[in-house]
């Protein structure tokens, strides 16, 4: 079988050495099989083998292969869409338990980092910028609701503060989260996966799961092999394709495109974000951007629904960052990627089981560095038989995409289109 080797990244470019991981040869009995080998089932791994289960992760490509390895690498907290929405979609006492975890996954990427020794470039701070006065409107009133669920550590930042923190012309203020910000990311997993073998997890690289046999005894299938497990976790979001049918029908691919600048001067490095913080704008098609730790910048936005991948991206994310940073004019692109994350209607995370032993959470639509560490740490509980948190999750409602799978593509289209126009004319 053909191996799928990792994007052309500044990541993979940049990865600290990681052991030969073996295919899946045959039979092997476990407790948990997860599917995916991104944050979801790592993290899900760790939290169980903390806990004394036998785990196993078949993954398709190479640890970190999905997003996981390709992102942003902004810790940044709380979900796709805030605790507003939750509030009006759910009973107050769910509302209060997604509250109360909204912060909670950076804690636990900050406790493994610590716990494991992972080499990631952890930095703290993270930056939400205000394009628009009504932006800085949101902001504040995300603060105030943040802050009723005891998440107090926000700093609202004026026009003239955030240029302390921003050398960009584009904001008229933001707001500053010192429990947020930034990671390497594919080092963050691949430091993940050896925590994961550390434990006597065994992670099964280029084992595409092909087939789940369902019932009392699940056993998930490879090309060469096949998991006789207890309980299976199906981590594999953007990637995962239609294995599921029942999650593909409410959930959909979308493509996002990040790129890298050659390494800055420190000065230069040091006038754009003094401070080492990363920022994302409040647009709908969001800007996102930070320093590495060889003070290049990552700068990523730009959404291609359906997740095909675009021709030039350079040419499509380039005059973004000239926009925000238009002194980076002479400055040339090193590395250019894209990667998938799923989108579900709600833009909130898909949780839930399939039968009694399936379990599965997919679809953050965007913020997962976070929520993919708090949905492992909620799995590991459920299947420990504690599932007031994870019920918390599995109750938020999903609807399919109007129109089904295949016009899935077109209507987000139509839906991008019109938020752009919204975040251009800032209304
Ligand atoms: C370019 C980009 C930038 C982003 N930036 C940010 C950011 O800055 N901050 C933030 O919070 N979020 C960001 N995100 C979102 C975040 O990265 C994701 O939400 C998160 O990494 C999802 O993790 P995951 O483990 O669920 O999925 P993935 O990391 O995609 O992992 C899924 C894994 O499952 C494997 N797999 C799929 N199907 C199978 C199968 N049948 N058998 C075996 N293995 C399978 C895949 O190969 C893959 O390795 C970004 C996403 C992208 C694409």
């Amino acid at each position: 079988m053909a191996h799928t080797a990792y994007p052309q990244s500044y990541y993979a470019a940049s990865a600290n050495p990681v052991p030969e991981r073996p295919e899946l040869n045959g039979e092997v009995e476990t407790d948990v099989c997860i599917v995916g080998a991104g944050y979801t089932g790592l993290s899900t791994a760790i939290a169980l083998l903390e806990s004394g289960f036998k785990v196993s992760i078949v993954e398709a490509a190479k640890v970190g292969f999905g997003a996981s390895g390709r992102n942003g690498g902004q810790i940044v907290n709380s979900y796709s869409r805030d605790i507003d929405v939750i509030e009006r979609s759910v009973g107050p006492k769910q509302a209060k338990l997604l509250g109360d975890m909204a912060f909670e996954g950076g804690r636990i990427i900050r406790e493994r980092i610590a716990k494991y020794n992972i080499q990631c470039d952890l930095k703290d701070g993270g930056v939400f910028a205000a394009n628009t006065p009504k932006h800085m409107k949101h902001l504040e009133s995300q603060k105030k609701l943040w802050e009723r669920y005891g998440h107090t550590q926000l700093e609202l930042m004026d026009a003239k503060r955030i240029r302390e923190v921003v050398d960009s012309d584009a904001y008229v203020g933001g707001m500053l989260d010192m429990s947020g910000g930034h990671i390497h990311p594919l080092n963050l997993a691949l430091g993940e996966a050896a925590a994961v073998e550390s434990l006597g997890g065994v992670i099964y690289e280029q084992s595409p799961a092909i087939r789940i046999d369902r019932g009392a005894n699940p056993v998930v299938h490879t090309p060469n092999g096949r998991i006789k497990a207890k309980f299976v976790v199906v981590a594999g979001n953007a990637y995962l394709g239609n294995l599921i049918p029942e999650l593909s029908a409410k959930s959909m691919p979308c493509g996002t495109q990040v790129i890298t600048t050659e390494p800055l001067s420190a000065e230069l490095a040091k006038s754009l974000l003094p401070q080492d913080y990363c920022v994302e704008d409040c647009n709908y098609l969001l800007d996102y951007y930070r320093l590495t730790s060889d003070k290049r910048l990552i700068f990523g936005g730009g959404v291609v629904y359906g997740a095909r991948d675009p021709a030039n991206i350079e040419a499509i994310i380039r005059p973004k960052m000239l926009k925000a940073f238009p002194q980076l004019k002479d400055v040339k692109i090193d590395y250019a990627w894209t990667g998938n994350f799923l989108l579900t209607l709600s833009r909130l995370p898909q949780v839930g089981r399939l039968g009694d032993n399936i379990y599965y959470s997919q679809g953050c639509s965007g913020h997962g560095v976070t929520y993919t560490h708090l949905a492992g740490k909620v799995l590991a509980e459920a299947l420990r038989g504690q599932a007031e948190r994870f019920d918390a999750f599995a109750d938020l409602p999903h609807y399919p995409f109007p129109g089904g799978r295949l016009f899935q593509v077109p209507f987000s289209a139509l839906g991008a289109w019109y938020y752009t126009l919204r975040d251009k004319l800032g209304v």
